[in-house]
């Protein structure tokens, strides 16, 4: 029924996770109607957006500069990491205002179902980022699902095998099912707050 124009844009939209057929639908409609300046807006953003955005060196964080602000920030402490599995999790840590160390974000868990291992999330990485002595603590604020606690079994023994005196994971406040990106500031400060050592 729709142009083939309107159609493409749809069915593109609607890969998009969350976003059904009928919504992509309305939302190209709505493009149509749009004022040219804005469709000439969203089309550069959308092109450039691969090119301006990488991932920080450092921390793996998202960063339009290299390295981030969050790992080149002289007010943050350099001896402690905070360990986390996703962008909406790392955001998640710094709205609780509850930490103002470094970050690492390993864009996955270890899952051997999805063939997920060690080198997907850069184990080795942080392993060198954390040992050596420079860093005092690594906080693991990993969700309290199957995966999140393989994950933080496997780096919790890298980490002490690297040497670092203290390894802690965050309190799982944090209810079951919901994940840390969505879970509020208060809850996140109060999860870090009650943070427990993990048995070597
Ligand atoms: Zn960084």
């Amino acid at each position: 029924l729709l142009p083939p124009a309107l159609d493409e844009l749809a069915r593109l939209l609607g890969r998009l996770r969350g976003v059904g057929q009928k919504t992509a639908q309305r939302l190209a409609l709505q493009l149509l109607d749009s004022p040219d300046e804005y469709l000439t807006s969203l089309g550069a953003s959308i092109v450039g957006l691969r090119v301006r955005v990488r991932r920080c060196s450092q921390c793996r964080g998202l960063t339009e500069q290299d390295p981030c602000l969050l790992c080149t920030d002289p007010r943050r402490r350099d001896d402690v990491l905070c360990v986390v599995a996703d962008i909406p999790d790392q955001y998640a840590v710094e709205a609780s205002a509850a930490f103002d160390g470094r970050y690492f974000v390993l864009h996955g868990l270890i899952s051997p179902l999805d063939d997920t291992g060690p080198d997907e999330i850069d184990a080795d990485r942080l392993v060198e980022r954390a040992g050596g002595g420079r860093t005092a603590e690594v906080i693991l604020a990993l969700p309290p699902s199957p995966e999140g606690e393989a994950t933080g079994h496997y780096l919790a023994g890298r980490l002490h095998e690297a040497g670092v005196a203290r390894i802690t994971r965050i309190a799982c406040g944090v209810p079951h099912g919901v994940e840390l990106g969505f879970v509020d500031r208060v809850s996140m400060a109060h999860a870090l707050s009650r943070r427990h050592e993990v048995d070597k």
